[in-house]
């Protein structure tokens, strides 16, 4: 087992910024999660699983505590006549995945090309896009229980996906080692998404979950800051979802307001309240400022700071409650808490 030492958070995290990481342990086996949970036990050290850190935001103090760098890599592939069951290492990138998919030539998991981050982290928060997510496809998650040392496997129902949700945020001692998705032969685009209903009016081909990938991978880029120069954890909140009463009061107020009902409300777009009521569209603190092209989008110039960026959360934040009475909630966690 490595252990590095004072390792800059800045230099593991997609937001490019916070302080040094006491250790960090990179894991590719089983063996070594539990060899890394045994050194920081044996140092009395707080620990923090970390895959690509796009979704997260670590401090300029750093983090007094053990990150568990997830490395477990690894594909298989089960046939069930119509369907195929693949399985990826936690430490898989997420977009590898999308593209092994693709190339087998099955559907469900395409309109999640281009998404940062590992396999491992996609049940966390139950990754979205264009009207997929992962619970569309997910059958079990194996995890290593550091309560209990035990290696659980969780059928979907057991992860308790919701709304960029899941048990995994309220349960960090279940270490994601491996995911597996059902993903079928047979399929269709799904674009009922304005971006994609428009590059299909287009004629653009979506044929194939490689080409529904590439679409949607083009209408991303376009959308979102370029991570090779800007630090970004892509949407930093998480859309609201409210009672009919709260909607009805805010277009009372506002006028009309999109709105996407589902079973749990009516979901607004966070971007057209950041935008169209608060004209905060590209609002700049320091460093730290709403991407223009999506104001969900946080992002970060060089030199910027996480104090930088809280203070905008927190402004944001603020402003959104002011004007709407809605607290909104965030998408990105932060690498302070304790995990032990
Ligand atoms: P958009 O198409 O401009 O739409 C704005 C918002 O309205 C989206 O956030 C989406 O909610 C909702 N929406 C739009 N059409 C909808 C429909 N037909 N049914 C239900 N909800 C609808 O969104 P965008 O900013 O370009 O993002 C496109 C997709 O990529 C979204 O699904 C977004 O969540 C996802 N994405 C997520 C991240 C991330 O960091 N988490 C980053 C980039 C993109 P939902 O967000 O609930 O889909």
């Amino acid at each position: 087992m490595i252990v590095r030492e004072s390792v800059p958070l800045s230099s593991l995290t997609t937001l490019k910024v916070g302080g040094v990481a006491r250790a960090v342990i990179a894991c590719e086996t089983e063996t070594d999660v539990r060899a890394a949970l045994q050194y920081a036990k044996e140092h009395s050290l707080p620990w923090y699983v970390l895959g690509e850190g796009s979704n997260v935001l670590a401090r300029s103090e750093g983090y007094d505590g053990v990150v568990l760098l997830m490395k477990i890599n690894g594909i298989s592939c089960v046939d069930e006549d119509t369907h195929l069951v693949m399985s990826f290492g936690a430490g898989v990138p997420w977009e590898h995945a999308v593209r092994e998919a693709a190339a087998r030539g099955v559907w469900g998991i395409e309109n999640l090309a281009g998404i940062p981050g590992t396999c491992g982290a996609t049940p966390v928060q139950n990754i979205g896009a264009y009207g997929a997510d992962i619970s569309q496809v997910l059958v079990h998650v194996d995890v290593l229980d550091a309560a209990t040392g035990q290696i659980r496997r969780l059928s979907r129902e057991e992860c308790e996906l919701g709304y960029r949700d899941s048990r995994f945020k309220r349960e960090p001692h279940l270490i994601i080692l491996a995911v597996a998705f059902r993903l079928a032969r047979e399929g269709a685009a799904k674009a009922e998404y304005g971006d994609l209903q428009r590059a299909k009016l287009e004629g653009v081909d979506f044929s194939t979950p490689e080409a529904v990938g590439e679409v949607v991978r083009a209408i991303r880029s376009k959308k979102f800051p370029d991570l090779a120069t800007t630090g970004t954890a892509g949407s930093f909140f998480k859309n609201p979802v409210v009672t009919p009463e709260v909607y009805a009061d805010l277009v009372a107020r506002y006028g009309e307001v999109p709105q996407f009902p589902n079973p749990h409300g009516i979901k607004i777009p966070l971007a057209f309240i950041l935008d169209k009521v608060l004209g905060l569209r590209g609002h700049r603190m320091g460093h730290a400022y709403l991407f223009g092209a999506q104001p969900l989008v946080v992002a970060l110039d060089a030199g910027g700071t996480s104090e930088e960026i809280e203070a905008l959360a927190r402004d944001v934040e603020q402003k959104v409650f002011d004007a709407t009475h809605i607290r909104i909630e965030r998408e990105v966690r932060s690498l302070e808490n304790n995990f032990a």
